[in-house]
């Protein structure tokens, strides 16, 4: 079974896309509701038959129920207070798109290895400056590239406690990177660990990485057990998780 973080990963990078499901089925007597509201907190609507049920692509919670009084920030805190939106709120708001942040890089040197695609898919935006990228969600900086450098290992490497990496990769993706770096192992030399392994070989592979291979090797962190996905999203949202899913 596919992991919710990653069905959810094309709602989570386009925003205009959460908007759109609103158009088709949503009851009209729930206009009281903001839109730009529920679009901005990572609400998505589950479409017709499902009354009105939206579901957090951060946290992969489901709401529903809603009545005039409602606040949508108060009941997505109160019901996933674990939701990686509610512990720390975005900072660049303005780059939550993937398509933003890939249209940032223009400019970017041609001669680095890391290249705009993976650097935005890894939550960055270009600072139009250098090789300076920041993260769109923890406001992270990152510059001096190695050649061997992957984007979203340096940014779980140097900012593992940025939300935005738990949501969109996994809480243990960012923890076993974290070890690595504790332990000063270097990357290419652990053999227990096949994913991060072939990650690295990836990198040093003579041409520049490109994201769909990149994709294919971190899809290996995420798979999740039941109980550890139990521990990343709390039992209530686990539970409306499975349901849905
Ligand atoms: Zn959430
Ligand atoms: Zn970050």
């Amino acid at each position: 079974m596919d992991h919710p973080r990653n069905r959810l990963a094309p709602l989570r990078n386009d925003s205009k896309l959460r908007r759109e499901t609103f158009q088709n089925g949503w009851p009209p007597e729930k206009n009281f509701l903001s839109i730009d509201e529920l679009v901005n907190q990572g609400f998505y609507f589950l479409g017709p038959g499902n009354g009105d049920r939206v579901q957090c692509v951060y946290c992969a919670g489901i709401l529903s129920n809603w009545e005039p009084n409602d606040n949508i920030l108060t009941e997505h805190k109160r019901n996933f207070p674990q939701c990686p939106m509610m512990k720390s709120p975005c900072k660049f708001a303005a780059y939550r798109d993937l398509s933003t942040r890939k249209s940032s890089f223009t400019g970017w040197p041609p001669q680095m290895r890391q290249k705009p695609d993976d650097l935005a898919e890894a939550g960055l935006f270009y600072l139009g400056q250098g090789d300076k990228a920041k993260c769109f969600w923890c406001g992270g900086m990152l510059s001096e590239w190695e050649a061997n450098d992957i984007p979203i290992v340096e940014h779980a490497k140097s900012f593992p406690q940025c939300q935005w990496l738990v949501a969109s990769k996994g809480k243990e993706f960012v923890e076993r990177i974290q070890q690595h770096v504790q332990q000063g192992t270097p990357l290419q030399n652990v053999s227990t660990d096949q994913t991060v392994a072939s990650a690295s070989s990836l990198a040093h592979a003579a041409s520049p990485v490109s994201s769909a291979q990149l994709e294919a090797v971190l899809m290996g962190f995420d798979q999740l057990t039941v109980s550890e996905a139990m521990k990343t999203l709390g039992e209530k949202s686990f539970q409306k998780v499975f349901i849905e899913f």
